[in-house]
């Protein structure tokens, strides 16, 4: 932690933004899933990183315990970037490990993957959908 020659290549201004962005992203969810005291976790947050952990340890658990939703799924991703900014692989993608266009992040700051990757894996997934789609059909015509 002491060692800050690699800091990302996102600019501590740009990296607040998206800091903001998830974290009003955050509290929205809280709201929904009417989640208390948004406020507190925030100042535990500043007190100090270990609290910041098992608070969201805390949440995660009873998030899970009471809600299997889209919106729980889409808070733990929140709560992983939010930990994932606390580091330098921030902003970098996972599968190649190229910069993330902040333009990108700006548009979606839980991006792990860069733009490249991310068609690539979706173009992987129509592949997979349609080679399945085409086996079933493949046994459809050969049914007499
Ligand atoms: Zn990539």
């Amino acid at each position: 932690m002491s060692n800050s020659s690699r800091n990302g290549h996102l600019t501590k201004k740009q990296k607040s933004e998206l800091m903001d962005k998830v974290q009003a992203e955050r509290e929205r969810i809280f709201n929904k899933l009417n989640l208390e005291q948004p406020h507190k976790i925030v100042q535990e947050a500043e007190s100090g990183k270990d609290e910041v952990d098992s608070a969201n340890d805390d949440i995660l658990r009873r998030t899970e315990l009471r809600f299997a939703t889209r919106e729980s799924l889409y808070l733990k991703k929140l709560l992983k970037t939010l930990e994932l900014m606390e580091t330098d692989d921030y902003g970098t993608c996972e599968d190649c490990g190229q910069n993330i266009s902040f333009t990108r992040l700006k548009a979606r700051p839980t991006s792990t993957m860069c733009i490249g990757c991310k068609e690539e894996s979706e173009r992987d997934e129509m592949q997979n959908y349609h080679g399945r789609i085409s086996k079933s059909l493949g046994k459809s015509v050969s049914f007499r």
